[in-house]
């Protein structure tokens, strides 16, 4: 229809301009135009097009042609939307328009999603409280959507703690505090506060007969611990002697404890004499003891120290025996042994005299033996009168298998008494302990000598030796 018309237009056109293009081009006058024909609408104007319009100088035979456009006249929308979908309380809708002068454009647009339609209150599910978090819900009125709201629990809103029970030294305290909230209460335990001791005092001091004690006292509860001090030593002053030593006797010191008056004592080591180096004769020698010597003590006066002495000559305490053959010489059986045996002929009736000899080479005296029916006696005889002798003693022997260190210290037999002898020959020994000067009658001894019947002794022994191992026999006899 639109098309029609602009195509009737343009054909009017056509005619007009034929017809009238003679006449303005006949006609022309001077200016303006005049316009008072009415307006022609030649093309209209559209939702989205312009249009022309025209219209025709009225000056007669001008026909000069003015055109003007047609403003396009956009499309004109209604206020109100029609729902294409309608939208949900989650999803989009979708609404349109047609535009109204009918050129049957149209306008789609998506609405937002409704939203949940939840009531203004909440529903409590859960009551919470200060350890359980409270639970509230609400549904949404158009989808049936719930919504859960949680809130934490706060926790305990907690007092300050108050002591119920105060610890002690040696039990432990309590403590509690209450919810401001919920009232409920908590506890702790406070530790013992255990014995705050104080410094070892002393409280009794020890002394040398008592022990002490030493105290620690607790400052919160007054209980205490003792320690046993012990004793100490005695306070000695220092040694006070009470009795000076002397020569041989022992002196005394005491000293005294300041505590107890225990008194304690000690001796002291006795003196020495002191010499004074003069050694001075308190007993003269003789032949029965030697004789003795002392020094004077230069601080008591008396004997500081003594000692015997013997006198030129004069010979102590010296074994003398009757002059024979050496046991050991005679027997070897007898070896190392040297007493002296003596052998004789008990055929040989009356004295025989033996020289009687000490170890130190002296004759101090004479041993007499008379044999007379079948018996022995045994005499001595000193040469010199104050001569000492001790111990005399004789034994008497069988058979040299008889003699032996023991038997040769066997008990005496009797001096100047008759003892009878088994058997042919008799052996004996004899023996005395001398005190005896080295001169006047005693003589120096020589065993080569001659006896006074002019043998040697030498030969002599030999006799007796042949004598005892019985071999022979003879007469033994020596004089004087
Ligand atoms: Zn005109
Ligand atoms: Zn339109
Ligand atoms: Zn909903
Ligand atoms: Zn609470
Ligand atoms: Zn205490
Ligand atoms: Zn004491
Ligand atoms: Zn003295």
């Amino acid at each position: 229809m639109k098309s029609i018309q602009k195509w009737g237009a343009l054909l009017l056109a056509v005619c007009l301009l034929a017809g009238l293009m003679p006449v303005h081009v006949h006609a022309e006058h001077a200016p303006p135009h005049e316009y008072n024909g009415p307006w022609i609408t030649e093309v209209e104007a559209t939702c989205t097009a312009d249009g022309r319009r025209y219209t025709v100088c009225t000056i007669p035979d001008c026909g000069f042609i003015l055109y003007d456009t047609l403003q396009a006249t956009g499309h004109k929308w209604p206020t109100q939307w029609d729902t294409v979908t309608p939208a949900s309380c989650t999803t989009s809708g979708t609404i349109v328009r047609y535009c109204l002068n009918g050129c049957g454009q149209s306008e789609q647009k998506f609405t937002d999603p409704l939203g949940h339609a939840y009531p203004a209150t909440w529903t409590v599910v859960v009551v919470g409280d200060c350890t359980t978090p409270a639970v509230s819900q609400r549904v949404c009125s158009r989808c049936g959507q719930v919504e859960t709201s949680t809130t934490p629990a706060p926790g305990h809103n907690w007092g300050a703690w108050v002591n119920k029970k105060p610890a002690t030294c040696t039990d432990v305290g309590i403590e509690e505090r209450v919810c401001a909230r919920c009232s409920q209460t908590q506890t702790r335990v406070l530790p013992a506060l255990l014995h705050n001791w104080g410094p070892w005092t002393t409280v009794l001091a020890p002394t040398c007969q008592a022990t002490g004690i030493s105290r620690s006292v607790c400052s919160r509860c007054s209980l205490y611990q003792d320690r046993i001090l012990p004793k100490v030593p005695h306070n000695w002053s220092a040694w006070t002697v009470t009795l000076a030593a002397s020569c041989g006797t022992k002196g005394q010191e005491i000293r005294t404890c300041s505590m107890c008056n225990r008194v304690e004592s000690r001796s002291l080591k006795a003196l020495k004499h002191v010499s004074d180096g003069n050694w001075v004769i308190t007993r003269a020698a003789t032949l029965r003891q030697r004789g003795q010597q002392a020094t004077t003590c230069t601080r008591c006066g008396q004997h500081a120290s003594t000692r015997t002495y013997a006198p030129r000559g004069y010979r102590y305490e010296v074994w003398a025996r009757a002059f024979g053959p050496m046991a050991g010489q005679a027997s070897s059986a007898l070896s190392g042994v040297t007493d002296r045996l003596i052998a004789i002929d008990m055929t040989q009736e009356g004295e025989h005299r033996f020289p009687l000899v000490t170890d130190d080479g002296w004759q101090i005296g004479t041993v007499v033996a008379k044999v007379a029916g079948g018996t022995l006696s045994v005499s001595l005889q000193q040469l010199s009168e104050p001569t000492v002798m001790r111990e005399q003693q004789w034994q008497l022997f069988s058979g040299l298998h008889e003699v032996s260190v023991f038997s040769l210290r066997a008990a005496s037999m009797p001096f100047d008494m008759p003892v009878k002898v088994s058997g042919p020959v008799a052996i004996f020994s004899v023996s005395t302990l001398s005190n005896y000067y080295q001169g006047n009658e005693n003589k120096t001894f020589h065993e080569a000598g001659l006896s006074p019947d002019g043998q040697s002794y030498t030969e002599l022994n030999e006799r007796m030796t042949v004598l005892m191992r019985g071999q022979g026999s003879g007469r033994l006899v020596v004089g004087p």
